[in-house]
């Protein structure tokens, strides 16, 4: 093992400051790695050349050999020579002595597609716990117990995998349009009398079409951390601000690799569009409603880019149960769902109950 040792080596990426050796992170304020016990900046290469749009079909038809096998590797620290044990297929870590960042560029390279581009943290974790803290103040039904969960450390800032995906959508559609109109019917009431009323009715008339609409850059999770309604619930990101990926971007971070590969990736987009395309031609088929509606898709010229996004994550362990608050990276848009107080629900059920009580008591007084 030491010889494979030497070689992964070669690739991982330490980041210390010219100036004075410390560690050197990415800072969103600045956009640069800095160094926060010298001041030092470095600027970080911000190209777009490298994001370009990937024909899927090709890529699909033809996957690439992986290049890096997952497997584990003793890492020997340069600062402090202690040794740590790293898989092949984590981005990033910290030397368990000395806590100095390395990142594992190659752990991309586990995978069948490496990300084209990256986008940037802007949300520093000040902000991030600031919003968290917000958040997490405003529930009525949380646990008391739950705001000692709002600590810095729990939150980490992650680079996530996605891919998102273009296509060019053409559908024919058919179904039926439904029109409201008012009919008066004729019935006997309990008196025997004969009475009238309206009635609404439906009229049915046979619609088809075609509909055609290009997707442009859908958006779907690659990492099992989080589920895909996780993942939506913090969109949109502007990816217009994706620079090519760079490993400097990623320290002093945390990063993953792709769970989620191409072609399955591919798979959850296009129940994506799908969906959308079944909405919009529900839209064209109905008039006040529709029935039977079928549409037949046929998708082509398929692109997809490979990215890293930035999320605050905050996962913690309540009664047993993991739970998720997420913040966008970019846009500070923020997501999660709070742990319900059992007790405190119960409390409020019985004072309603207990209002409702008097209510009846009341009006039952005031009656007789
Ligand atoms: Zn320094
Ligand atoms: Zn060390």
């Amino acid at each position: 093992m030491p010889d494979r040792t030497a070689a992964i080596k070669d690739t991982l990426e330490r980041y210390p400051c010219p100036g004075c050796n410390a560690q050197l992170s990415f800072v969103p304020s600045t956009q640069e790695l800095d160094c926060a016990h010298c001041g030092t900046r470095i600027p970080i290469d911000k190209g777009r050349d490298r994001i370009s749009e990937q024909a899927l079909r090709a890529q699909l038809d033809q996957p690439y050999p992986i290049a890096v096998p997952v497997t584990q590797y003793i890492y020997t620290c340069n600062r402090c020579s202690a040794s740590n044990t790293f898989s092949t297929e984590i981005p990033t870590f910290t030397c368990q002595a000395c806590q100095f960042a390395v990142v594992n560029p190659d752990a991309f390279r586990t995978r069948e597609v490496q990300p084209a581009g990256i986008l940037p943290f802007v949300v520093d974790q000040a902000e991030a716990l600031s919003t968290y803290q917000q958040w997490i103040g405003k529930g009525l039904w949380q646990p008391g117990k739950l705001k000692t969960v709002a600590r810095a450390d729990l939150l980490q800032g992650c680079y996530l995998p996605f891919w998102t995906f273009d296509a060019q959508t053409d559908s024919d559609w058919s179904g039926y349009a439904g029109t409201y109109y008012w009919d008066t019917e004729y019935y006997t009431d309990s008196e025997g009398k004969r009475q009238s009323r309206s009635v609404r009715k439906t009229r049915w008339t046979y619609r088809s079409g075609n509909y055609r609409h290009l997707f442009d850059d859908v958006l779907v999770g690659g990492s099992n951390l989080l589920s895909q309604e996780e993942c939506a619930a913090v969109f949109p990101f502007d990816l217009s601000a994706a620079v090519n990926f760079s490993a400097a971007f990623l320290a002093g971070w945390i990063a993953d690799v792709a769970d989620i590969g191409l072609a399955d990736g591919y798979s959850l987009a296009e129940a994506i569009m799908k969906q959308d395309i079944y909405e919009a031609c529900a839209h064209l088929c109905r008039d006040d409603e529709y029935r039977d509606l079928e549409v037949e898709t046929r998708y082509t010229d398929q692109t997809y880019k490979h990215l890293l996004l930035p999320l605050w994550i905050c996962s913690y362990l309540y009664k047993q149960k993991t739970y998720h608050f997420l913040i966008n990276g970019q846009t500070g848009k923020i997501y999660g769902k709070k742990p319900v107080s059992a007790g405190k629900v119960v409390l409020a059920i019985l004072l309603v109950l207990l209002v409702i009580l008097l209510i009846v008591l009341i009006a039952n007084s005031g009656g007789e």
